[in-house]
């Protein structure tokens, strides 16, 4: 069987080093805010371009703590594609604030850059762009409108750490990126973690003090915070894979070139990449007119796929509020959608067998 994402595997080519790593912390004895999230922090601000990280429980925390920190909350309205995964739009509704849904751009699957626009009112406060799948939004063009509006960008990263556009990395092209560390993830770590980037030291003084009960110093409350921390074994876990992250994502790109010059099949919609740096091809998704049958056909064959995601938001009862609206592009994604196996473990034969199994559908 072929695997969707082999964990143990991925994780396993690290394992000395982790032990290596998870012995000075048994040794040490310090669990939270010690110096495994220090050392982190400083390598992930690094690596992205950015002058801050703080590392928070999980993406959704980080998120949510970015929207918070900025101060919003009811009655301001944030701009999000309606194609995306759940979690950012939780991240604004769970803050108060009014998710605006934007549709994506059929090439990307990404927001429509060109619909962002239209959607600004004078509730309008920020642009939360996604870069679904590993790929980085064309982030000038958002850049340009929320600086005419008077508007803050977020990137939700979850899904494209080290991705590439115009030259810096996805959590630096705007006011703060919000990473997961979720075990799947291109950077994933052995539970939840996360982490928030960004060039601003207030928002960064702010997020890190509310991510800790609101203090700056110990039973010093400045504001209303949160429980939200990375711990010391998962820090340590994401610094070492950290190391490794260039070339796992390197790995990604040849498969997924493979995959792009090799299936052909009329019944198959292949995703596209502007260039080859923009993309860390977190999951591959093609389209299918017959997804559902393409996916039993693959199962049969004895590879494992994923749909990301079945169910658009707007489409989901937590959100009954817009179940009657109509985002006719995101429900087509959502109703042709699905992920073949990609990772950098996967073997030339592995990768082999899914081309063959793929160009061999009758549909
Ligand atoms: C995984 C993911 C999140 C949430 O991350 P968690 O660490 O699971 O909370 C947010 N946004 C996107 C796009 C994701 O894929």
């Amino acid at each position: 069987m072929i695997k969707f994402l082999d964990l143990e595997k991925i994780n396993n080519r690290y394992r000395t080093e982790l032990e290596d790593r998870f012995k000075v912390i048994l040794d040490k004895g310090w669990y939270l805010q010690g110096n495994e999230n220090k050392i982190f922090s400083e390598n992930f601000a690094s690596y992205c371009g950015t002058q801050h990280c703080v590392g928070v429980a999980n993406g959704l925390d980080a998120l949510t703590l970015l929207i918070k920190a900025s101060g919003f909350g009811p009655g301001d309205e944030i701009i999000v594609p309606s194609n995306t995964y759940i979690a950012t739009i939780l991240a604004i509704s769970n803050n108060g604030c009014t998710p605006v849904l934007v549709e994506p751009d059929m090439d990307t699957y990404n927001i429509d850059v060109n619909k962002i626009e239209e959607k600004i009112t004078s509730k309008t406060k920020a642009i939360m762009v996604v870069h679904l799948y590993g790929y980085a939004v064309a982030m000038d063009k958002v850049n340009e409108v929320a600086k005419r509006h008077n508007l803050k960008v977020f990137e939700d990263c979850a899904q494209a750490h080290g991705a590439i556009y115009n030259g810096k990395r996805v959590g630096n092209l705007s006011d703060g990126g919000a990473f997961s560390f979720y075990p799947g993830k291109n950077l994933g770590c052995f539970g939840d973690g996360g982490a928030v980037t960004t060039n601003d030291k207030d928002l960064y003084e702010k997020i890190k003090a509310i991510a800790n009960y609101g203090s700056h110093v110990k039973y010093q409350n400045l504001y209303k915070g949160v429980n939200s921390r990375l711990d010391e074994m998962q820090a340590a876990v994401v610094d070492v894979k950290l190391k490794y992250l260039d070339a796992d994502n390197q790995k990604r790109r040849e498969i997924s070139k493979y995959y792009r010059d090799n299936i052909k099949n009329e019944h198959i919609i292949l995703p596209k990449a502007y260039a080859e740096e923009a993309h860390v091809w977190h999951v591959f998704a093609i389209r299918s007119e017959s997804r559902d049958k393409l996916q039993q056909y693959l199962t049969d064959k004895g590879i494992q796929t994923l749909i990301h995601y079945p169910i658009p938001p707007h489409k989901q009862q937590a959100y009954s509020e817009w179940n009657h609206e109509s985002y006719p592009l995101s429900e087509k994604i959502h109703s042709t959608i699905l992920s073949v196996p990609m990772s950098p473990v996967l073997t030339d034969d592995e990768v082999e067998t899914v081309v063959k199994a793929l160009n061999d559908y009758q549909g």
